[in-house]
C-alpha cells in the first residue's frame, strides 16, 4: 500500500513550504480530480496539502473596481455569492451548472484552472473576462495562463491562489453538457464591456479553451441571439470523439453563444423560445 501524509494548511505560505520539503507533493482542493485519479493509481503523492483550510483563499470579494474569488472557494459558494448573481450573473450561472451537488460543494476553482480540463467551465469565464490568474508568486492574465489539454503556466508547487477580473456589462453562459459526466461538450462564455465583447469556448477545442473571434465580430455590433444567426465556427480545430463530431461541436459553439447572449440580456437561456432546434436544452 502506497504511504500518503495528508497536511491541513493554514496559509498560502505554510503550503508552499509543506510543497518545498515533500518528495512528491500534489495540493489537495476538492478532490474531484485528484482523487479520483489516486485511486486509478495514475498517481501516488507523498503528500496531500490541503489548501480548503486557508481563509486568505475563500469567498468572493470585491478590491475597488475588481471582483475577487478566492482559489479555495467551492463552485456552490460562486453560484449562490451575492455579488456575482447581481454583477456577474453568467459566472454565477456557470458554477451553479457544474457537474452536481457534491462536485459544487467540494470542487474549487483553484483546483478547476490549475487542472484546466478541456471540457473544465471556468477557463472561458476567465478568459471572456480577461480575468487575471492569482498565484503566490505572480499575476497572469487568464489568455497567457491556460496553455493546452491540462496544461498551464503553473510551476512546481505554484499556487492558485484566487482570481481577479472586471464586471463585465453583460455576462452569459451556455453550456451542453455531456449527460453522462455533466462536464461541457460545448460551453460558450459570453462578457459585453465598454472596450467590446469576448466569447470564449471550453469543451471543444483539441488545444483546450479558445476565443471564437468570428462570434465577436457579430455581436459587437449587435448583442442578440439573432446576431448569431446563420454564423458558423470553422471544425477544423475542434475535438472529435465517441459524443461529438468537430462538426456537430461547431454548431453546438453558435447553439450555446445564442444561450449564453440570451442569459447576458436577461432572458432565461433554458426555455425553449431561447433553444435552437436540435438543441434540447440541458
Ligand atoms: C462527476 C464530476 C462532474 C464534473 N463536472 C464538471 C463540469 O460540469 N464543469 C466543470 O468545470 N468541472 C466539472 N468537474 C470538475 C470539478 O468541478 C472540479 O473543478 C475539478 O475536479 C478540480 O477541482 P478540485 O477543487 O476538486 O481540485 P482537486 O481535484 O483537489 O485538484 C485538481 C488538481 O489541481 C491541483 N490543485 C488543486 N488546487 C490547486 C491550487 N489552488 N493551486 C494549484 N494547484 C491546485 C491538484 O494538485 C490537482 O493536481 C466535474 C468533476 C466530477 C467528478
Amino acid at each position: 500500500m502506497h504511504q500518503t501524509t495528508y497536511h491541513r494548511a493554514q496559509s498560502v505560505e505554510e503550503a508552499a513550504n509543506l510543497a518545498q520539503g515533500a518528495s512528491d507533493p500534489r495540493y489537495l482542493s476538492g478532490g474531484m480530480t485528484l482523487l479520483p485519479t489516486m485511486k486509478q493509481r495514475l498517481v501516488a503523492p507523498s503528500d496531500l496539502i490541503d489548501l480548503r483550510h486557508v481563509d486568505a483563499m475563500q469567498g468572493v470579494s470585491e478590491e475597488g473596481d475588481m471582483i475577487v474569488i478566492g482559489g479555495a472557494t467551492c463552485h456552490n459558494d460562486i453560484a449562490t455569492s451575492e455579488i456575482l448573481q447581481s454583477k456577474v450573473p453568467g459566472l454565477a450561472y456557470q458554477a451553479s451548472h457544474i457537474g452536481d451537488p457534491m462536485v459544487r460543494h467540494m470542487g474549487t476553482i483553484g483546483g478547476s484552472i490549475a487542472n484546466n480540463d478541456p471540457a473544465a467551465c471556468y477557463p472561458s469565464a476567465m478568459i471572456a473576462m480577461n480575468a487575471v490568474i492569482r498565484t503566490n508568486k505572480r499575476e497572469v492574465s487568464a489568455e497567457d495562463f491556460f496553455t493546452g489539454l491540462f496544461d498551464t503556466v503553473l510551476e512546481e508547487g505554484e499556487i492558485v491562489t484566487g482570481v481577479a477580473f472586471q464586471a463585465p456589462e453583460k455576462s452569459g453562459y451556455g453550456k451542453f453538457p455531456n449527460p453522462a459526466s455533466r462536464y461541457a461538450m460545448a460551453g460558450v462564455f459570453v462578457a459585453k464591456t465598454a472596450d467590446g465583447v469576448r466569447v470564449a469556448v471550453t469543451g471543444a477545442g483539441d488545444d483546450g479553451v479558445f476565443r471564437a473571434t468570428g462570434l465577436e465580430d457579430a455581436l459587437a455590433g449587435d448583442f442578440s441571439a439573432a446576431s448569431l444567426d446563420g454564423k458558423s465556427v470553422d471544425s477544423s480545430n475542434l475535438m472529435g470523439d465517441i459524443h461529438a463530431s468537430p462538426e456537430y461541436r461547431a454548431a453546438l459553439i453558435v447553439a450555446m453563444a445564442k444561450r449564453a447572449v440570451v442569459l447576458a440580456n436577461g432572458g432565461d437561456p433554458d426555455t425553449k423560445a431561447a433553444t435552437p432546434a436540435g438543441t434540447a436544452a440541458a
